[in-house]
């Protein structure tokens, strides 16, 4: 966090500016929660979409595994919608 010197901070949500501790942020509650939510929805959003896509790669693989196939080629796993991609990103991180 930065250390401001002077009191003339502006809200980052609505551009207000902001009176108070020094410390302060948000001209108010209600801003504060719209940027964090904002914030959260950034940062789960990724994580939904990673997710949404780990579950159709579940799906496509619980499938192959029920009928007995023990080598899957990469091209029909792709046509159905898997996205090998989606395990690496997990794995790099
Ligand atoms: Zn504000």
């Amino acid at each position: 966090m930065r250390l401001q010197m002077t009191n003339s901070k502006t809200c980052p949500v609505c551009s207000t500016s902001v009176k108070g501790r020094s410390d302060k942020k948000y001209c108010s509650k209600k801003c504060k929660s719209i940027d964090q939510y904002e914030n959260r929805q950034k940062t789960e959003g990724f994580y939904i979409k990673v997710d949404k896509q780990l579950k159709i790669n579940r799906k496509i693989l619980k499938g192959y595994n029920k009928s007995g196939y023990s080598v899957i080629r990469k091209n029909e796993l792709l046509e159905e919608g898997f996205q090998p991609e989606v395990f690496h990103t997990l794995l790099e991180e």
